[in-house]
């Protein structure tokens, strides 16, 4: 049976915690009780985490892609064996249920392998020139990485935020979110234990602010990535800004479905319930406006209502649970505000809408449906387990919908006809698109948005290019 473990920092390959050190409770979200103190770091930690960072880019960047591609495959190799234990800690801390941090442990695996494949393919260009003369355009690493994971994807999201850099040949600086340490924790070790030298990556915690404004004011970072809401998104760029850094922003989204009138509603539904409450919809891809076409609106709202209803919600842990607690108490909070919002302004209600119980931070699968644009929830990100579902004309009508936000992480379309799949493709405004499909990520594939959602990519080659510089070289 796995324990919790305790907590600490990883600074130089040495575990800190203690030493008066200031600490935060992390709760386990089916209970609501503390299960671990993490120590938050002062001033003088994350001074000497830059030092080593530093130190850290030195040594990887002379690294050969031999010497990356082993780090990476055997931390994958760790991870598997490691897969249940890491799977059960990252469910106790962020409440999902045990198949999704199973699948999460998966998700890392296969960037890693991914990511070992491509440091080969890091390679520039030779440019035409006269006898004699050479211009070459080379990748470089960028520098030290300061990256700032959210516990969405307590496991997923540090493997991106340590993969990228360390496959790049960059030192990096993790600050993965203090609700979800432990996670973090053991995928650091796993790069750490497969060889990766102790200065090239490290992680801290702290007060988010503090942390931030240290790291990102220093002279050492050279690149800012950053996970979590289009608000701090944009402080941190700011923050960035002053230093001029390489910025990968991966920021909020408000997801739209468009759901044609052609399609198998049976089929659609079983695919976009199971989308919507994974998580309990604390996913920034999360499927959440469902623009249906009119004639079968009625359909699709009272089969997803029908559905709602039966997921099971309960403790992660246990088996069969299909949906958990949220990750933290501002969370069912926020559902509460929103739904409260929503009604009031003349929304109704098809399913759940209330909290479970008074033990953790459980709350109902929700439906709300002929949801005013004015209602708050109509252009705040819920990042809840709440659909939202309303009757559209057709395609025009369901395309200005789909991009009314300022969001644009991820979209989704169900139709059967092909060349409207094409103009979809084509018309909405999303760094992703689903078509007939949900499943949106992979390791080989660039994940990002546009708009309000951010820019830049994780995953794919992209992943690793965007951890790196160009430099053109010209030899007369
Ligand atoms: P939040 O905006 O306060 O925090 C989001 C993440 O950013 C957390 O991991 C937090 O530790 C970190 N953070 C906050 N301030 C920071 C700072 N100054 N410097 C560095 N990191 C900082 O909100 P929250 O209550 O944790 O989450 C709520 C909202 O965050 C959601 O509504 C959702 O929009 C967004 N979110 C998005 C993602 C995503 O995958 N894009 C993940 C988690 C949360």
């Amino acid at each position: 049976m796995t324990s919790y473990p305790s907590l600490h920092m990883i600074i130089d390959g040495e575990r800190v915690s203690g030493g008066g050190r200031r600490t935060f409770d992390v709760v386990n979200p089916a209970t609501g009780e503390a299960i671990g103190a993490l120590p938050l770091a002062e001033a003088g930690d994350l001074d000497r985490a830059l030092e080593v960072a530093a130190e850290g880019f030195r040594i990887w960047r002379k690294s050969t892609p031999q010497e990356r591609a082993a780090v990476l495959q055997g931390a994958a190799r760790l991870l598997l064996e490691r897969q249940e234990d890491l799977a059960r800690v990252a469910t106790m801390e962020e409440g999902k249920p045990l198949d999704e941090t199973r699948i999460e442990v998966m998700m890392v695996v296969g960037l890693f392998n991914f990511y070992a494949g491509e440091v080969f393919r890091l390679y520039g260009r030779e440019l035409v020139r006269p006898a004699g003369q050479r211009s070459t355009v080379r990748h470089e690493p960028v520098g030290p990485v300061a990256a700032f994971a959210p516990w969405n994807f307590p496991l997923g999201n540090p493997g991106r935020k340590l993969g990228a850099p360390s496959a790049a040949g960059c030192s990096v600086i993790l600050k993965s979110a203090e609700e979800t340490p432990a996670s973090a924790l053991g995928i650091l070790q796993a790069l750490l234990d497969a060889g990766l030298p102790k200065q090239v990556a490290q992680a801290v915690f702290g007060v988010p602010d503090e942390v931030s404004r240290h790291l990102l004011g220093s002279p050492v970072i050279r690149k800012l990535s950053f996970t979590g809401s289009t608000v701090v998104g944009k402080h941190l760029a700011k923050l960035a800004a002053d230093n001029m850094l390489r910025t990968t922003m991966e920021l909020g989204g408000h997801g739209p479905v468009l759901v044609f009138d052609d399609v198998d509603v049976d089929h659609v539904l079983d695919v976009a319930v199971a989308g919507k409450y994974r998580n309990a919809g604390q996913v920034c891809v999360s499927p959440t406006r469902f623009i249906v076409q009119e004639d079968v609106f009625a359909r699709f709202r009272d089969g997803f209502a029908e559905r709602a209803q039966k997921v099971k919600v309960g403790d992660g842990l246990v088996e069969g649970t299909q949906m958990g607690p949220m990750a933290n108490k501002r969370r069912p909070e926020a559902m509460d505000r929103l739904i409260g919002n929503a009604k009031d302004k003349g929304a109704t209600l098809g399913a759940g809408g209330s909290r479970i119980g008074n033990q953790g931070f459980f709350f109902q699968p929700t439906v709300l449906s002929e949801v005013p644009l004015e209602a708050d929830i109509m252009h705040e990100e819920p990042f809840g387990p709440v659909a939202l579902i309303n009757p559209y004309k057709g395609e025009d009508e369901m395309i200005a919908e789909a991009n009314r936000l300022e969001y644009g992480l991820a979209g989704y379309a169900w139709t059967n006809d092909a060349k409207r799949q094409r103009r979809l493709a084509d018309a909405i405004e999303t760094g992703m698109v689903g078509i007939n499909s949900h499943m949106i990520a992979a390791a080989d594939a660039p994940f990002g948005g546009v708009k309000w959602s951010g820019h830049g990519a994780e995953d794919g080659p992209e992943g690793v290019l965007a951890c790196m510089i160009t430099k053109t070289v010209h030899e007369g």
